[in-house]
């Protein structure tokens, strides 16, 4: 495939009328070709248009044309072979198997959308018979169903260049769902991007669905998604990013005469306790995980760990130093954008000078290329501190971390409380000594989304029972996730049909059970047919 630098309008790739940019190598910061178009406002709006039509057809169409499409979609994407994976390597900075890694579970995420509406499970189908002959009043025939939200716009996170972007878990499951998607890909991978965007839009032919099922803009700036979020078809949003990006996002999405859902996963802080006999008894083998986790991926990721908490003491001091040895080995790591790299070496600077705030270990040095790479840091404080300024348990995106000091148990428990919501919370601990901690998990339970005990946060499975999510700030919606089988909830919304004739309902209320799929009727789970 060619990358033309175009953008994708319902079927037909068209250069973009609002100027050009080109995407760069974070190895060494050379521009990458071709020039990359971008839209125009009146291609947002033809888009939104398109996919607006399509949502007509498309949301009808049976949950196994869906997956047949989804399970296509990853084929057209294993065949734009190493194509695609030197592409996101030099547009990254991540090396092979990082980015066979994505590829393999965005592809595996897309078949598994497929597999999970073939089961029928995402329409959660109710049907509550008629009672005519109750007293005082009669029951009406009642049959619940999820249907499709309507057009949906995605936005591509820069750190995931496949897995949370083109044809990543937001869109997977929007289009799983039924909607159409129109995707604002991140100018950080725009190569990658519309490769995978070219792959879609041949499965989307090839399904002979209608073309506004999906479209793929870009730009480099705000315009956009602004435009997209702003469009009255659209109907919900799904990104990934910055605080700053989610919470304009939403307020764009509230401004709106019908304010739309926008689902934003927004990072977070990922805190582990680590509990006094574990730290005793195991502290080098968890210091070593722990560095691991929080420099993997140049800590690029949102569930890195950016904090650290335990009781202050001998084996505290130890792990600190085991820590510090670690860390004073890793190279400089490559970032992945100019920008997330001087956000950081910004937020390194600010933090340095921080009162409060100790710098323990640093990586080697930068080397001195034009490329954008970052200083892997470990700082201490004291919970005290954290308590007075709790602004610094804000995330920093990128290879850093905070060993927070506590006096005691009780202290501990203090900086729990003062937790903002998060993706995941992490324990480790030996099993007995959890019996004391039962508040501190009952705690971590109300504040994240993912409660981890002796592990690290770092690696989300997708799966049926995932939750990659968590209150605010970490999402704008904490009753949902963006990974897993039940992201495709986002994009859903229940419809109640009342004394519908039998032979206008959707195939998944009508009495014979034509999909064979599990219902509730009358409270009892069931796939038999309603006799
Ligand atoms: P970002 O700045 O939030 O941008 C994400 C996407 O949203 C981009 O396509 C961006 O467009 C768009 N966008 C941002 N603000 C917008 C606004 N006000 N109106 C319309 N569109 C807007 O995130 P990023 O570029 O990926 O990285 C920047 C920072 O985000 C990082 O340093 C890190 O702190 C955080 N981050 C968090 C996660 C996470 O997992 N939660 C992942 C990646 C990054 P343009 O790029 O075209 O401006």
């Amino acid at each position: 495939m060619t990358i033309t630098g175009k953008q994708l309008i319902g079927g037909e790739w068209t250069q973009g009328e609002a100027g050009s940019f080109h995407g760069a190598n974070p190895q060494n910061g050379q521009k990458l070709q071709p020039a990359i178009s971008t839209a125009s406002s009146r291609q947002v709006e033809a888009a939104v248009r398109m996919a607006e039509a399509a949502s007509k057809k498309f949301r009808h169409t049976s949950p196994s044309i869906r997956a047949a499409f989804l399970r296509n979609c990853a084929e057209q994407i294993m065949a734009l072979g190493d194509e695609l994976l030197e592409r996101l390597s030099a547009e990254t900075g991540y090396p092979r198997g990082r980015a066979e890694m994505e590829r393999g579970r965005t592809c595996g995420q897309l078949r598994m959308f497929a597999d999970y509406i073939e089961t029928g499970a995402h329409l959660d189908a109710r049907i509550d018979t008629a009672l005519p002959e109750r007293q005082p009043f009669p029951r009406p025939d009642l049959r619940h169903l999820n249907q499709p939200i309507g057009p949906v716009v995605v936005f591509g996170a820069s750190n995931f260049p496949l897995a949370f972007s083109v044809a990543g878990g937001d869109t997977a499951s929007a289009l799983a769902a039924g909607c159409p998607v129109i995707v604002k890909g991140h100018p950080s991978h725009p190569g990658t991007s519309e490769l995978v965007a070219q792959a879609i839009a041949k499965a989307v032919t090839q399904a002979d669905l209608p073309r506004g099922v999906f479209s793929y803009l870009i730009d480099e700036g705000h315009t956009v998604g602004a435009l997209l979020v702003k469009a009255p078809a659209v109907r919900a949003v799904g990104f990934t990013g910055s605080f700053a990006g989610g919470t304009a996002l939403m307020a764009l999405a509230n401004e709106r005469p019908d304010p739309i859902p926008v689902f934003a996963e927004m990072g977070s802080s990922n805190p582990i306790f680590l509990l006094p006999q574990a730290l005793q008894q195991n502290g080098a083998n968890i210091a070593q995980g722990f560095v691991g986790s929080f420099t993997l991926g140049s800590g690029q990721f949102c569930v890195k760990p950016g904090l650290l908490i335990a009781v202050d003491g001998e084996p505290l001091q130890a792990f600190i130093a085991t820590a510090k040895k670690l860390v004073e080995e890793i190279p400089a790591p490559v970032m992945l954008n100019d920008r997330i790299c001087q956000t950081f070496q910004r937020s390194m600077s600010s933090r340095s000078s921080d009162a409060g705030l100790e710098v323990v270990a640093q990586g080697k040095p930068l080397h001195d290329v034009d490329g954008y790479f970052a200083q892997v840091t470990l700082f201490t404080t004291s919970a005290q501190t954290i308590l007075e300024h709790p602004e610094l348990m804000e995330e920093t995106f990128g290879p850093a971390s905070v060993i927070i000091k506590c006096r005691d148990r009780e202290e501990m428990l203090k900086v729990a409380r003062r937790l903002p919501g998060q993706l995941t919370a992490t324990v480790q601990c030996i099993t007995d000594e959890l019996a004391e901690y039962g508040e501190l998990l009952d705690q971590l339970a109300e504040t994240a989304g993912r409660v981890v005990v002796n592990g690290f946060p770092t690696g989300v499975e997708v799966c049926h029972s995932m939750v990659h999510g968590g209150p605010f700030p970490a999402t704008s919606d904490r009753r949902f996730t963006s990974v897993g089988t039940n992201a495709i909830l986002r994009f859903l919304r229940p419809v109640c049909y009342q004394n519908y004739p039998e032979a206008l309902l959707p195939p998944a209320l009508r009495n014979n059970n034509p999909l064979g799929i599990p219902r509730l009727i009358n409270g009892v789970r069931t796939s038999e047919a309603l006799k």
